[in-house]
């Protein structure tokens, strides 16, 4: 941006939400040029905003000045997805942290976009409720960002993903208007549903600034089981069997024998470190139900190839289990000091064969690989392991998760499952998408943003990004975009 624009938009944007909350010294916005992806780009101003009002005057100063806009909230996105590569400005939502209602009769909270998704749960539990989508990220990302990637978790197998959840969203428009789509409305509300078409729109649309979401009884009983197996395949084979039997769990994840040792040696969550392959999978519901299909589901397990089942017998034992596989991306740290994560679905009864390509990938190219990920869903998160700091070590795993994700989509599946496109995969979209179903998709974003100020350089492929403005993470070579193109040559 010039310099002369730069200070008079600083200036304005300063007299909208004070001195204190937008600032442009290059210093302070180096914070704010990174998110949980290796990718980085410096903004050229950060603003945070304390109120809905605010975002949307911040936004219509800076779509008047045709600059780029931003949404960050705990930058979590492992897809470069708050990453600014075409500078601009970036709004954050620290401020905007309240839960503004808690409805138990109509089941409906109203939050802000910085709550934080695991805050949201806390607050509801005394009460009896709680907030269903939680991604292993939960103690850190917020409800902003989750509608922004569509997130999911765990126990989206049974539950659905953030869209399924959220009823209602209020959203600052480039045209400065603050507009509501939906709200507390009850499921079977007439017109189109916009709120639906804005969740997962990664930032490309409009700015959230608040959320109606679903609340949930808590459930009276969650049975958890860890099943172990020789190897991944055999417990592949299991999920498609115990999903066939007609019990459809809350959950069921799967950690291979490499995560089971990281996650071992980070956080002692009782997982048997001889095991190829474990298992862990909840059911919930009334006490006599879930008795039931535990038991039932154990019975499964064994018969397709567990050499052991071991059933939490109180909530520490569960807990346990669960802070093991929540864990199990930062755990990733014992054994590497790098690790490049996949995020593509396959078809749950794809999984045996998609893993045995993951493994001969691994084998031919020497990266060792883990993968921890939702099972049930066919939702699948290879790990690649690498040190950034190697000369070619990065772009060798940028390859192999080009390869991991044309694996996926030609086995029928996708290449996000919860994610997101963001900065990572806006090539790899046409894997799934043909160039008219991207035009398509592209004028709808314009009926929101008509001059693609929001979030640009993510989603949607492109030709290449502003070289001055790219960078990666110190020890990260820049990864080449004018060599992107569709195929096998993504990454040079
Ligand atoms: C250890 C770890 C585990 C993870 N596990 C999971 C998991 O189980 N499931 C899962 O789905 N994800 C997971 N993630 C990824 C990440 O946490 C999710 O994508 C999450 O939804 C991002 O939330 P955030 O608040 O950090 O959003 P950010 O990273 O700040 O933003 C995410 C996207 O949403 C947009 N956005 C943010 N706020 C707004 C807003 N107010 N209005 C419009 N757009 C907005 C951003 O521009 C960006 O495109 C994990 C990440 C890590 C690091």
């Amino acid at each position: 941006m010039e310099p002369v624009k730069l200070e008079s938009l600083l200036r304005q944007l300063r007299e909208v939400v004070g001195e204190r909350y937008a600032f442009a010294d290059p210093y302070e916005v180096r914070l704010y040029q990174y998110d949980a992806s290796p990718e980085t780009a410096l903004p050229d101003i950060v603003v945070i905003p304390g109120t809905a009002e605010e975002v949307a005057r911040v936004v219509k100063l800076c779509a008047d000045a045709g600059i780029p806009i931003t949404a960050r909230s705990a930058a979590s996105s492992l897809a470069g997805g708050t990453v600014p590569v075409e500078r601009g400005v970036v709004i954050t939502f620290a401020r905007m942290d309240q839960i503004l209602e808690i409805d138990s009769d109509n089941l409906r909270a109203v939050v802000q976009p910085g709550v934080v998704n695991l805050a949201l749960s806390q607050a509801l539990k005394p009460l009896g409720y709680y907030y269903v989508p939680d991604p292993s990220s939960q103690g850190a990302c917020t409800i902003g960002g989750n509608v922004g990637t569509n997130a999911g978790g765990p126990h989206t197998l049974l539950y659905g993903v953030t869209v399924n959840h959220v009823t209602g969203l209020e959203v600052a428009l480039p045209s400065g208007e603050l507009v509501q789509v939906g709200g507390k409305k009850a499921a079977e509300a007439t017109g189109y549903d916009l709120a639906g078409l804005l969740v997962g729109s990664e930032g490309t649309m409009g700015i959230v600034t608040r959320i109606w979401v679903k609340i949930q009884p808590l459930p009276p009983t969650q049975k958890t089981l860890m099943a172990v197996y020789p190897d991944v395949e055999t417990a592949s084979n299991a999920v498609s069997a115990i999903v066939r039997t007609g019990i459809l769990p809350a959950a069921i994840e799967m950690m291979d024998k490499l995560s089971i040792q990281a996650i071992e040696a980070a956080s002692h969550a009782g997982y048997p470190l001889d095991a190829g392959a474990v298992l862990l999978l909840e059911v919930d519901g009334i006490p006599e139900l879930a008795e039931e299909l535990g038991q039932r589901m154990a019975k499964v397990c064994r018969e397709n190839g567990a050499t052991e089942v071991r059933v939490a017998r109180n909530e520490a034992e569960r807990q346990a289990l669960w802070k093991g596989r929540k864990g199990a991306f930062s755990a990733m740290g014992r054994l590497s000091s790098d690790f490049y994560v996949m995020d593509g679905v396959v078809p749950r009864t794809k999984l045996p064969d998609t893993l045995a390509r993951i493994d001969a990938i691994s084998a031919r190219t020497g990266y060792r690989i883990c993968n921890v990920f939702h099972a049930g869903d066919g939702n699948l998160h290879p790990l690649v392991l690498f040190d950034a700091f190697k000369p070619g070590q990065y772009e060798a795993v940028l390859r192999i998760g080009d390869e991991i994700l044309k694996l996926c989509a030609d086995a029928g599946g996708s290449v996000t499952g919860e994610h997101g496109i963001g900065l990572e995969k806006r090539e790899n979209i046409r894997y799934v998408f043909s160039d008219d179903d991207l035009e398509v998709m592209d004028r709808i974003r314009r009926v929101f943003d008509p001059h693609r100020l929001m979030n640009p350089g993510k989603v949607f492929p492109s030709d290449g990004l502003a070289p001055s403005a790219h960078e990666t993470l110190p020890g990260y070579p820049r990864r080449q975009a004018a060599a992107i193109g569709a195929g096998d040559d993504l990454w040079v």
